[in-house]
């Protein structure tokens, strides 16, 4: 099969544009101030930044390096709207009404920046409709890989409300998406982005059909979730895997997470599709992390390989956060020429990395869990058969 890649992309998503301050509202602008002062440092350059952080300039940068680099096999496609009941899935119908009620109008949301403009709620529907065009296409066989350049960003978004600059969970709205539309079972959500995707965990926590893999910055780092010990609750109990790292984390880490804890985990969950809420906000440009570019082609590198041993190569890339606009370019063409299948730099792994201790201690936490038996379900799915005596002795008595 081709390994074509389909690009999701609408120049109405850099429609929404919410200023980031409002004279009325004086309280609004000094959340974003302090929100600056906390991401860039000083007050000068948080003045120099004075722009709501989740701005256009970070989509349209995107969409003009991949324009300037990408390979020549990928394709260009919009996305479709995210209809009302597709969004209900997993939103409340209340937040759902209280979103597309807010179509022309400018406010604000809630205390940590959360904000409209008039246009949006477009964005919105587009953004949470991008994951879903993909599968959508993926499943008509049109494509393996998909990358979907979007905002407003989604994975702090809860069902019953925005949050953290997302308005709808758009990851939560596909992997919904491929299992009640699309007929899959399992759905594997891995997410990069350096906070933690508090909203997608808290959607799926209590269910066996999704298993949710996230790495990032510890608590009480933004929003202040994803301990080790979140593992799911109830039919979802060890569907969630949470590796927080220490601020200073880099390749090193976070790639040691996915190949001792997310891969066993994946090879043992056996999903149909694998998600991604790729966030670029790990990169040493921007926040607490010192991740790189080829770092981010590693970790796509990764799922890449997961999928096609997995689920056919059933793969879609969303993005999330990433605030320096150069950063996320370039993680963000990374990964996208890795979709298509182009060789890059071996990420430069540092010994010293702080948060290898913290991996290790995760893999401590979280070895139970690793087992194909976990993954057994009551509904009559067996393990996956593995090579090697101690399954040979489990299955043939
Ligand atoms: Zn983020």
């Amino acid at each position: 099969m081709s390994d074509k890649v389909l690009l999701y992309y609408d120049d109405a998503m850099l429609g929404h544009n919410p200023t980031g301050w409002d004279p009325a509202h004086p309280e609004w602008t000094a959340a974003v101030q302090a929100l600056l002062r906390e991401q860039y440092g000083s007050e000068e350059e948080a003045a120099s930044q004075w722009t709501h952080p989740e701005r256009p300039a970070r989509l349209s940068a995107v969409r003009d390096a991949l324009l300037e680099t990408a390979p020549t096999n990928v394709e260009w496609r919009s996305p479709r709207a995210a209809e009302p009941a597709e969004l209900a899935r997993v939103h409340t119908r209340k937040h759902v009404t209280l979103i597309e009620g807010l179509a022309g109008r400018a406010c604000w949301l809630d205390v940590d920046t959360t904000a409209v403009s008039p246009d949006s709620v477009t964005a919105a529907r587009l953004a949470a409709g991008s994951g879903i065009s993909a599968l959508e296409a993926i499943a008509a066989g049109d494509a393996r890989r998909a990358f979907c350049c979007l905002r407003p960003p989604g994975h702090h978004a809860l069902a019953e409300r925005a949050m953290g600059f997302c308005l709808y969970n758009n990851m939560a709205v596909a992997a919904a998406h491929a299992l009640e539309a699309l007929g899959m079972e399992r759905v594997l959500i891995v997410d990069w982005d350096l906070h933690h995707g508090n909203g997608t965990q808290d959607i799926f926590y209590h269910r066996n059909d999704v298993l949710f893999c996230d790495t990032h910055c510890s608590a009480p780092f933004y929003p202040g979730t994803g301990r080790l010990n979140e593992t799911g609750d109830g039919a979802g109990t060890n569907r969630t895997l949470n590796v927080p790292l220490p601020a200073g984390s880099g390749n090193a880490a976070v790639i040691a997470a996915f190949e001792q804890i997310f891969v066993p985990a994946a090879r043992a969950f056996e999903p149909q599709a694998i998600l991604v809420s790729s966030g670029y906000d790990g990169h040493y440009l921007d926040q607490t992390f010192a991740m790189d570019a080829p770092g981010f082609a590693q970790l796509t590198r990764i799922v890449m390989e997961l999928a096609d041993r997995l689920c056919d190569g059933r793969l879609v890339l969303m993005m999330e956060g990433g605030y320096n606009a150069e950063a996320l370019a370039d993680g963000a063409c990374a990964c996208v020429a890795t979709l298509a299948g182009a060789a890059s730099p071996e990420p430069a792994r540092q010994d010293d990395d702080p948060g290898l201790a913290a991996v290790a201690q995760a893999v401590a936490c979280h070895a139970a869990r690793l087992h194909p038996d976990v993954f057994a379900e009551p509904s009559g799915r067996q393990p996956r058969r593995q090579t090697g005596d101690a399954s040979e002795s489990r299955h043939t008595r």
